[in-house]
């Protein structure tokens, strides 16, 4: 059988994909100990490398290629514009230890994001330095601790956090010494208040709480939640990974919000996956501004506007090198202004449409864990497919075959079965109608025909992976197949 070749079967002895000129400098050996012998590089023409590298792409799943709802991600489409305006050479090619001096357009650029996020969130001051969601909860965390330590508050051991919460939420409280309270939720899926009332007290740091909720909920008691955590002297931290369902719309610094992350690379269209690099700027209510991990920059004012470094009084310190990842503030910067503020407002508008949309387009097919109105999101129950035997893992597999990436499975915890569903406002009502088609064809089948859905994926390049070993001695190196040995061969 005719088998695609890879990139070392391609090698042949002296192809090239690129002719270097011969030097017009007299040629100088390079030292001896930078070179190694044995090193077993592919050899092959410009053609070879791009068909290999594209057909690669092709095995995978990405945003341009189709509909990619997975809930809480916020997968939506990156505008290719933000792509260019990164590449500026002005912004792609200047490096971080250059005289301030001399990069004042891009500190311009830094100060201006600052200061959009500042004003879309209802907050005074935001650090760009984390590098993603995850390292922005840290941050914040750590400044909740900065802030209770600076009053001699050393009482505050315990971070309430809902059930419904992010994985990191509880790692981030951990990492940065609190013990973690779980906080059930209530019956419409809001935090529970009343335990949020039984455990806020003399002994809470805080309370980091995700809204709208990664059930795809806005917390309907979220001010008065607020207002007893307060009352028992802690700070509020939102999880801002929802973000894309309220801009324009509402401000967690309006809410009373102490502390929040953003998503740059979820809410404002850089690109992520893959390990990043992501982006995960941290606003702060005006008196937690000192605390911000530093440097920071800053306009000075002047005939003249300067831009300038400067630390923070109290600092938690570094979290980053240098000033974060800059090429994803530039994308962020560009969507910002791309939109401006009535065209974030409809991104928020649209993204909560197309899921409500979907949501009463499959609520007949599939178990709903919570029925209200959805913002931007929303979680099914696998559960009645699950009594023919069809589990949620093989509603993921099966919606493969149709080209669509699956939602978020099993996530949230507190769902049974759980299929997350996240649109995004950038499908049209042609993609959304494609995946509403798929998922009812789906549940038809799991009744009348099972073993399709179980036996998924049956159009990919790969079927089903073991995804425990995948994930437990991940490999991403290739080697070259070992020969077999010549009686092995001589045997067969
Ligand atoms: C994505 C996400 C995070 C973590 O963000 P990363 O950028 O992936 O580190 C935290 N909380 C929620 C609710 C999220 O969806």
């Amino acid at each position: 059988m005719a088998v695609e070749p890879l990139i070392h079967e391609l090698s042949k002895p002296g192809r090239r994909a690129v002719r270097i000129p011969a030097p017009d400098v007299p040629e100088t050996p390079l030292p001896q100990e930078l070179l190694r012998d044995g090193l077993d590089w592919p050899e092959a023409s410009e053609i070879d490398v791009i068909r290999h590298y594209t057909r690669l792409s092709q095995k995978n799943h990405a945003i341009d290629i189709n509909t990619y709802p997975l809930g809480s991600c916020t997968m939506k489409y990156n505008p290719k514009i933000n792509e260019a305006v990164a590449r500026y050479p002005g912004f792609a090619g200047i490096h971080p230890l250059q005289d301030p001096a001399t990069v004042q357009g891009a500190l311009e650029l830094m100060v201006e994001l600052q200061e959009m996020l500042a004003e879309i969130s209802g907050f005074a001051a935001v650090t760009l330095q984390p590098a993603a969601g995850a390292h922005g909860e840290l941050t914040g965390v750590l400044i909740m601790r900065a802030y209770h330590r600076s009053r001699g508050d050393t009482g505050r051991t315990k971070i309430l956090v809902p059930d419904s919460a992010h994985g990191t939420n509880p790692a981030t409280a951990v990492m940065a010494g609190f013990e973690v309270v779980t906080i059930p939720s209530d019956a419409r899926g809001n935090v529970d208040l009343e335990q949020i009332r039984v455990h806020a007290g003399p002994d809470t740091a805080g309370l980091m709480i995700t809204n709208p909720n990664t059930l795809g909920l806005w917390d309907e008691h979220i001010a008065e939640v607020v207002r007893v955590v307060h009352e028992a002297g802690g700070l509020v931290y939102n999880d801002g990974a929802n973000f894309n369902a309220i801009l324009g719309i509402a401000r967690p610094g309006d809410l009373g919000i102490d502390v929040m992350h953003y998503n740059l690379h979820k809410t404002f269209s850089t690109p992520h996956g893959g390990g990043g690099p992501g982006s995960g700027p941290v606003g702060v209510r005006a008196d937690l501004a000192e605390f911000l991990p530093g440097p920071i920059v800053r306009r000075v004012d002047g005939d003249e506007p300067r831009y300038e470094w400067f630390q923070p009084a109290r600092s938690v310190g570094r979290l980053h090198t240098f000033h974060g990842n800059f090429g994803m503030h530039v994308r962020a910067y560009c969507y910002i202004r791309m939109h401006g503020a009535a065209g974030l407002r409809l991104v928020s508008e649209d993204a909560v449409l197309n899921a409500n949309y979907l949501l009463a387009s499959l609520r007949d097919r599939f178990d709903v864990a919570y029925d209200r109105t959805c913002m931007h999101e929303f979680v099914l129950s696998g559960n009645r497919q699950k009594r023919n035997g069809v589990r949620t893992l093989d509603i993921a597999k099966r919606l493969l075959d149709f080209g669509l990436h699956p939602p978020t499975t099993y996530f949230p915890l507190i769902v049974p079965e759980a299929i997350m569903i996240e649109p995004t406002e950038t499908e049209s009502k042609e993609s959304l109608d494609y995946l509403i088609a798929a998922l009812r064809q789906i549940a038809d089948e799991a009744e009348q025909t099972p073993e399709v859905v179980t036996g998924a994926p049956h159009r990919t390049e790969y079927k089903r992976l073991d995804e425990v070993a995948a994930n437990r001695t991940l490999n991403l190196r290739w080697t070259r197949p070992v020969e077999p040995a010549p009686e092995a061969a001589a045997a067969d």
